[in-house]
C-alpha cells in the first residue's frame, strides 16, 4: 500500500471556497477559525493522521480486532496511535469549550475526520462514534449529564457508540425490543435496568479508552408499539461515580465479533446489556423521544459518512495514480515508437484517473458546503440549516456511491495486481462496501430526499438550492441543464407522482442532484482560484473540474428516464414471479 499524501491544498480550497471558513470567522461564535489556525488545522492533523494512523491501515486490515476471553484486543500500535491521537487534542476540535473542546466549526471537524478516515478508515470509526455520542448528550443531556459525560468523551479518554441495530431491527427501528425498567430503590434508584442484545456495534467494545459510553435505545414498560416508544438511554461500560471517577464494570459485555468484507480494524459487536440483570442506564431526553434525539446524532453522522467516501477516494486515487506511473505495458498506440510505456499513458487510464480524480474532488466539494451549511445553522441562520438537511442524504449517498466506484477503478487501474491483495488497492474497495449500508442505507436516504426533504419549506429548501444551481451555471450549459431537469422532476414527485412512483425514482433523483451540486461546488472552487486562491491547484483544477462538468454531469442527465419511469414496471412481475 503506498503511504498517504495529505491533500492540504485541495482541502483548504475546500474550506474557503465551499464551506466560506473567512466569512464562518467574521461571526463572534467562530471567531477562532482565522486563516492561521485552519491552515494550523489542516496541515497539522494531515501530518499526524499520514505518520501515525495511515502506517496501521494495513496491519489492521490483516490482523483486525480479535474478541480473546471477553477481550477486544486491536493489532500492535493502536493504542499508542489512540493515545497520541487525545494527547494532541484532536478529538476536541468541534466541541464546546465549555467541556474541554475548542469550539471551531464542524467544517474544521470534518477535515480531522477526513484526514483520519483516508490514513485509515476502520480506526477513525472510533472517534466518529465518538462524536455522535457525544452530540446527543449535548443536545438532549441534562446538565448533570453533560457534566458527568463530555469532558472525558470531549478529550477522547472516553469513546462512544451507537446501539440501534438489533436482528429484527434494522432499517425498521421501531421494531426494536431492547428493555429498560425504572429502577425504584437503591443506589442507583432514578436510572434503569437495561436488557436486550444489540447487533453490528461498532466499536462496541475495545481497551483503548478509559470507559465507553453506549448510547442504547430501548422501550420502558407500557411505551407504544413502534418509533413513538423508544426511549435513549446512557450506558456506561464503567459506571462513573458522581466525582466524575470510575466505579465497577456495569453488566454490559461484547459476545461477539462479525467477520466483514472490510474495516476489519474496526470491531463490529454483538453486544449484549443486562445478562445478569444488573445493568443500569440512564434515560436521556424525553421517555419515548428517544428516536428524536438519536436523530440528532445522526445527523452530522450521515455528513461523516459520506466524508468517508471522499476518504476511500482519496486513499484509492493516491494508490493508482502511483501504479500507474510506474506500471510498464505496451507502446502507446498509435505512436511509431514501440517502446512500451507506463500505463498512465494510455487513454483508458487516462480516463479511469481523471474520472477517479473528478469524483473525490467533486464529493469534497460537496462535502464541505455541507458542512457549512450545518455551521451557518449553528450560527442561527434557519436557511442554510434547512440546506444542510436537503444535503445530508446527497453527501451520504453520492458520496459512499462514488467511494465504490473510485476504489473499483483502482482496483482496475492496478489490473491483476489489484485482485491480489498484495498492492492494498483491494483493501480500499473492500473497505468503501460497508459505507452505503449502515447509518440509514443509501435507498433509505434517498426516499428521505423524495419525501421529508423535498416538502421542506413547502417544497423550496430544495427547489432554492437547484433555482442557485441554475443561476450560476448560465455558462455552463450541462450543469443548467441537469439543475433543469432535477427541478422539473422534484415538480412532479410534489405535483403528480405517486408514492410509489417517488420512491421508485429516488435513487436515480439523488445522484442527479448530488451532482448538480457537486458540480456547481466545482464551479466555485474554479472561480476562487481564478481569485487567487490554491495557485498550486490551479492547472490541475481546471481538468478535473472540466471533466465533471463535462462528462460526469452529462451521464447524471441520462438518469433523468429512471427517476421519472415510475413504479408500474417494478411491480409487473408479482414478487413470487419475481423471485421464482
Ligand atoms: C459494519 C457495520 C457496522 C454497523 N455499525 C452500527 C452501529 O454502530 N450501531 C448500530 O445501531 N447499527 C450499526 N450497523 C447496522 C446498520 O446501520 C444496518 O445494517 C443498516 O441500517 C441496515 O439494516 P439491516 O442490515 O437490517 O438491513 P435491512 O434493513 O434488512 O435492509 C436490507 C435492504 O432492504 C432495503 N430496505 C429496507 N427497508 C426498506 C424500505 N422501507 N424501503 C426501501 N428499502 C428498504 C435496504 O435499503 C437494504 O438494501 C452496522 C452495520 C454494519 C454492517
Amino acid at each position: 500500500m503506498t503511504p498517504y499524501t495529505p491533500p492540504t491544498q485541495d482541502q483548504l480550497l475546500a474550506i474557503r471556497a465551499n464551506a466560506g471558513i473567512e466569512e464562518l470567522a467574521q461571526s463572534e461564535h467562530f471567531a477562532a477559525a482565522e486563516p492561521d489556525m485552519v491552515e494550523a488545522i489542516v496541515e497539522g492533523v494531515g501530518q499526524f493522521a499520514a505518520g501515525e494512523w495511515a502506517p496501521l491501515n494495513r496491519v489492521g486490515d490483516l490482523e483486525g480486532a480479535k474478541l480473546e476471553n471477553g477481550v477486544v484486543r486491536l493489532p500492535d500500535g493502536f493504542a499508542e496511535a489512540y493515545q497520541h491521537y487525545v494527547e494532541q487534542g484532536w478529538n476536541a476540535i468541534g466541541s464546546p469549550e465549555k467541556f474541554g473542546g475548542q469550539g471551531l466549526p464542524f467544517t474544521l471537524a470534518c477535515n480531522v475526520l477526513e484526514n483520519l478516515g483516508t490514513a485509515n478508515m476502520a480506526f477513525n470509526l472510533l472517534p466518529m462514534l465518538s462524536v455522535g455520542a457525544l452530540e446527543a448528550i449535548e443536545h438532549h443531556g441534562s446538565e448533570a449529564q453533560r457534566d458527568k459525560y463530555m469532558p472525558s468523551l470531549v478529550s477522547g479518554e472516553w469513546s462512544g457508540t451507537m446501539n440501534l441495530t438489533e436482528p429484527q431491527a434494522g432499517s425498521d427501528v421501531g421494531a426494536l425490543r431492547a428493555t429498560a425498567v425504572p429502577i425504584e430503590d437503591g443506589e442507583h434508584a432514578g436510572k434503569y435496568r437495561i436488557q436486550g442484545q444489540k447487533i453490528y456495534i461498532t466499536w462496541g467494545d475495545h481497551e483503548l479508552a478509559k470507559n465507553i459510553v453506549h448510547l442504547v435505545l430501548a422501550r420502558t414498560p407500557g411505551a407504544p408499539e413502534g418509533t413513538r416508544g423508544i426511549s435513549l438511554f446512557i450506558v456506561p461500560k464503567y459506571h462513573v461515580k458522581d466525582d466524575g471517577s470510575l466505579g465497577p464494570r456495569n453488566d454490559v459485555r461484547p459476545v461477539s465479533l462479525e467477520h466483514k468484507l472490510g474495516i476489519h480494524a474496526s470491531p463490529t459487536c454483538v453486544m449484549s446489556y443486562g445478562d445478569n440483570d444488573e445493568c443500569v442506564g440512564e434515560l436521556i431526553g424525553a421517555e419515548n423521544r428517544g428516536l428524536a434525539a438519536m436523530f440528532t446524532m445522526m445527523n452530522n453522522a450521515r455528513i461523516n459518512v459520506g466524508n468517508q467516501g471522499v476518504q476511500i477516494g482519496e486513499r484509492a486515487t493516491q494508490q493508482a495514480l502511483h501504479y500507474a506511473k510506474d506500471r510498464v505495458q505496451s507502446a502507446r498506440a498509435g505512436s511509431p515508437d514501440k517502446t512500451p510505456v507506463a500505463i498512465v499513458e494510455h487513454p483508458d487510464v487516462r480516463r479511469m484517473l481523471l474520472r477517479m480524480k473528478a469524483l473525490t474532488e467533486g464529493a469534497r466539494a460537496l462535502l464541505y458546503y455541507t458542512a457549512g451549511q450545518v455551521d451557518r445553522g449553528t450560527l442561527g441562520d434557519d436557511s442554510a440549516a434547512m440546506r444542510g438537511e436537503v444535503l445530508t442524504p446527497m453527501i451520504k449517498a453520492w458520496g459512499t456511491d462514488i467511494g465504490i466506484e473510485v476504489a473499483s477503478m483502482g482496483v482496475q487501474i492496478h489490473g491483476g495486481m489489484g485482485f491480489v491483495e498484495e498492492t492494498g488497492a483491494a483493501q480500499h474497495y473492500r473497505d468503501a462496501r460497508i459505507a452505503p449500508i449502515y447509518e440509514g442505507t443509501n435507498g433509505i436516504q434517498a426516499a428521505d430526499l423524495v419525501t421529508r426533504k423535498l416538502g421542506m419549506d413547502d417544497g423550496q429548501a430544495l427547489i432554492g438550492l437547484l433555482e442557485d444551481i441554475a443561476r450560476d451555471a448560465a455558462d455552463e450549459p450541462a450543469l443548467f441543464a441537469l439543475a433543469g431537469d432535477c427541478a422539473g422532476i422534484a415538480k412532479w414527485m410534489r405535483e403528480e407522482a405517486s408514492l410509489d412512483d417517488r420512491l421508485a425514482g429516488s435513487v436515480p433523483f439523488t445522484t442527479m442532484c448530488s451532482v448538480a451540486v457537486a458540480g456547481w461546488q466545482l464551479l466555485k472552487q474554479v472561480d476562487a482560484i481564478k481569485e487567487g486562491a490554491a495557485p498550486s491547484l490551479a492547472e490541475t483544477k481546471q481538468v478535473t473540474a472540466r471533466f465533471f462538468l463535462d462528462r460526469v454531469v452529462a451521464e447524471a442527465s441520462g438518469l433523468r428516464a429512471g427517476a421519472l419511469g415510475g413504479s408500474d414496471l417494478l411491480y409487473a412481475l408479482d414478487a413470487d414471479k419475481l423471485t421464482a
